[in-house]
C-alpha cells in the first residue's frame, strides 16, 4: 500500500520536526534547550483558564458548536478588529479555526485553483508553501534579504505579478525574521493590490501582540482594502494558547462563506471549550498579554547582544515575534577535523548533537544562509543555549 502522491510529496513542518528531534533527544536523558519551536513558554493566563472551567461546568458547550464559531465570539472579534484594527467588518466576516494554520489553509483551499500562482514574501513561514502545494497552486518567492531587514519591496510585488497571479502572503510581525512593515510599506503593498483586481491578499497578524514598534497597521484598514485582503490572527501566541487552537480570518463574505463550507466538511467548528476560553481571553484585560510582551522584549536585547559576541554570525533586529533568524553561512565549509558544515541544515545538526540546543535551518523558511532561534524561552536558557553555541563554534576551522 501507498500513500497519495500529495501526501508522499508533502514535505514534513520543519518546525514541528525540529522539535520533535529535540525531544527524541531529551527522552533520552540528553538536556536539550529547545528553541526551535515558536512557542511562548508562559501558562495561558489564569483568567483564560477559569473561563474554559466555567465553560465546562455550566455543562452548555458539550455539542457541535456552528461550523464558523459561536456567535458571541464571532461578535468579539469582529468588534476588537473594528475598534483595534480599523476594520470594518461584522461578524459575518468571522471563521474561527483549529489554529491560525486551519485558517490559512481553509483559505487556501477555498481560493486556490491548480496552476494559480500566489507570491510569497521571502523568508516565509515554512507551512506557506506547504499548503500551497497542497491545493495543486504554485509560490512564486519575492525575496529580501538581510541587508534589508529581509522585506521584499512593493516594486518586487508588482514584478512578481502575471495573469496566473491569484493571493499574496506574508505575515507581520514575521515569522521567521521579527520584521514588521511600516504603514508606508503596507501602503504600498496596497497601492499594486488595488491596481490588480483579481488578487486576494493574505495578512497573517498572528504575531500582532509581540510589536514592538508603533506601527500596529492592518491591511484591510486601508481604502478599499478590506475586500481585497484575508487578515488571519489567533490566540495562540500573544495569549500563550498555542494548544489549545483558536485562531481566525476576517474576509470578505464570500471567502468567509467558502472557508465555512471547507471547515464544514473537514472538521466541523473547533473545540467548543477552547472557544469559550479565546471569548473570556478577548474581552478580559490584555495586561496578560503586554506582560509576556514586555519579558519577550527584554529577551530580545539579551539575545541580540549575546549574539553579537560570535564571530560571523549577522543579524537584523527584530521588531516583533520572537524569533531571531541569523546569517550563519560564515561557517559553511568549517569543521571540527570529523564533521563538515555544508549548509543551515548541518548547522542545526552540529548544533542540536554538540550543543544539545534545537534550532530550525533557514533553508525551510526559504534562506539556506540564515537559521531560527525562537526566543520564546526563559533568560536562563537562552544565556546557557548561545553560551554553548558560541563555545562550540568557537573551535570550528
Ligand atoms: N508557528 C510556530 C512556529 O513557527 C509553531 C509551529 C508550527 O506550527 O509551525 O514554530
Amino acid at each position: 500500500m501507498q500513500l497519495s502522491d500529495r501526501i508522499a510529496n508533502l514535505k514534513e513542518s520543519a518546525t514541528l520536526a525540529m522539535a520533535a528531534k529535540a525531544r527524541e533527544f531529551k527522552s533520552k536523558g540528553i538536556d536539550v534547550i529547545g528553541l526551535s519551536l515558536g512557542e511562548p513558554d508562559f501558562k495561558t493566563p489564569k483568567h483564560i483558564q477559569e473561563g474554559a472551567k466555567k465553560a465546562i461546568d455550566s455543562e452548555k458547550y458539550f455539542s457541535y458548536p456552528p461550523v464558523p464559531g459561536y456567535q458571541d465570539l464571532r461578535e468579539a472579534i469582529a468588534e476588537k478588529l473594528r475598534k483595534e484594527n480599523n476594520i470594518s467588518c461584522g461578524p459575518e466576516h468571522i471563521v474561527v479555526s483549529n489554529g491560525a494554520k486551519q485558517s490559512i489553509a481553509n483559505v487556501m483551499f477555498a481560493l486556490l485553483n491548480p496552476g494559480d500562482e500566489v507570491i510569497v514574501y521571502s523568508p516565509y513561514w515554512v507551512s506557506y508553501t506547504a499548503i500551497i502545494e497542497l491545493t495543486g497552486a504554485v509560490p512564486v518567492f519575492i525575496k529580501g534579504g538581510i541587508e534589508s531587514d529581509f522585506k521584499a519591496t512593493a516594486s518586487q510585488l508588482e514584478e512578481a505579478i502575471t495573469p496566473k497571479t491569484k493571493s499574496v502572503i506574508y505575515s507581520s510581525p514575521c515569522n521567521p525574521t521579527g520584521s514588521v512593515f511600516t504603514p508606508d510599506e503596507l501602503e504600498a503593498i496596497a497601492e499594486v493590490i488595488r491596481r490588480h483586481e483579481n488578487i486576494m491578499v493574505i495578512a497573517d497578524e498572528i504575531y500582532e501582540l509581540i510589536n514592538y514598534t508603533d506601527d500596529k497597521v492592518s491591511l484591510a484598514s486601508l481604502p478599499g482594502m478590506f475586500e481585497r485582503t484575508v487578515t488571519v490572527n489567533g490566540f495562540a501566541k500573544g495569549f500563550a494558547m498555542t494548544g489549545w487552537r483558536v485562531g481566525y480570518i476576517a474576509a470578505p463574505l464570500w471567502l468567509a462563506k467558502g472557508c465555512t463550507k471547507m471547515q464544514g466538511q473537514i472538521t466541523s467548528a473547533n473545540c467548543s471549550i477552547a472557544q469559550r476560553a479565546a471569548l473570556t481571553a478577548l474581552t478580559s484585560d490584555l495586561g496578560p498579554s503586554y506582560e509576556m510582551a514586555e519579558a519577550y522584549l527584554k529577551r530580545r536585547e539579551l539575545v541580540a547582544g549575546l549574539l553579537n559576541q560570535i564571530p560571523g554570525i549577522k543579524n537584523n533586529m527584530p521588531q516583533g515575534a520572537f524569533y531571531f533568524f541569523p546569517d550563519v553561512s560564515h561557517y559553511f565549509g568549517k569543521g571540527d577535523g570529523e564533521t563538515v558544515i555544508n549548509d543551515a541544515d548541518d548547522f542545526c545538526m552540529y548544533i542540536l548533537e554538540h550543543a544539545h540546543v534545537s534550532l530550525v535551518s533557514g533553508e525551510a523558511f526559504g534562506d539556506p544562509d540564515c537559521v531560527r532561534l525562537s526566543y520564546a524561552a526563559s533568560e536562563d536558557d537562552l544565556k546557557e543555549a548561545i553560551r554553548r553555541i558560541k563555545g562550540l563554534l568557537e573551535k570550528l576551522s
